[in-house]
């Protein structure tokens, strides 16, 4: 079995002008199909050969021996969960179960926003912010290169990649405008309710 690159689900034009249709074309059809492609290289003639992807990455994580299988992996997870992390005309103030569940475990959305971008902007080099439920609650986080917080049992609820390759073409060293565009214009709260609802 070989796992497939999904499609980017918007056009490469849909972002913009928050995130470049370069940005996009380049980003998904180079990044993200490098780590689809070296983890079939990596999985191929192996146990791991016929595992869906989060299998891998949940089975291979903090093991020394599988390291680079875990960052490929990971990396194709992450950012398959990022794209639909974002839609056209997205941002701002969420609405339904995730909205009250922000109010309750951080007191305001404007809370949530000042710790998600504390979050995207503080994290040293590479990698990504997160909103996740943990044990029932919300939790914002932040990790360094491939990390994920599927390892920890907490369930994902959105992402940001915090790479450079992410945002340079758009915002070269500005990575706290990148934060805000993506919370102001970008975020899928359609998506956190989904994934919210089925947690
Ligand atoms: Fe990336």
């Amino acid at each position: 079995m070989t796992l497939a690159l999904p499609p980017l689900p918007y056009p490469h034009d849909a972002l913009a002008p928050w995130i470049s249709a370069q940005t996009l074309a380049i980003h998904h059809g180079k990044h993200h199909q490098a780590y689809v492609t070296n983890t079939n290289s990596m999985i191929a003639g192996t146990a791991f050969a016929a595992k869906p992807l989060a299998d891998i990455v949940l089975a291979t994580a903090g093991q020394a021996e599988h390291a680079g299988l875990f960052d490929n992996a990971a990396q194709a997870w992450n950012h398959t969960f990022y794209w639909s992390s974002m839609k056209p005309k997205g941002g701002g103030r969420p609405t339904g179960a995730i909205a009250q569940k922000i109010a309750a475990d951080f007191g305001s959305h404007e809370k949530f926003v000042e710790l998600f971008t504390q979050a995207g902007t503080t994290q040293f080099g590479s990698g990504w912010a997160w909103l996740s439920l943990h044990r029932g609650k919300l939790e914002i986080g932040k990790t360094g290169n491939a990390g994920t917080p599927l390892t920890t049992g907490a369930t994902p609820l959105l992402t940001l990649d915090v790479w450079e390759h992410a945002y340079y073409l758009d915002f070269q060293n500005r990575r706290p405008d990148y934060v805000r565009a993506f919370l102001d214009h970008l975020v899928n709260w359609d998506f956190a309710n989904h994934n919210l609802a089925k947690a």
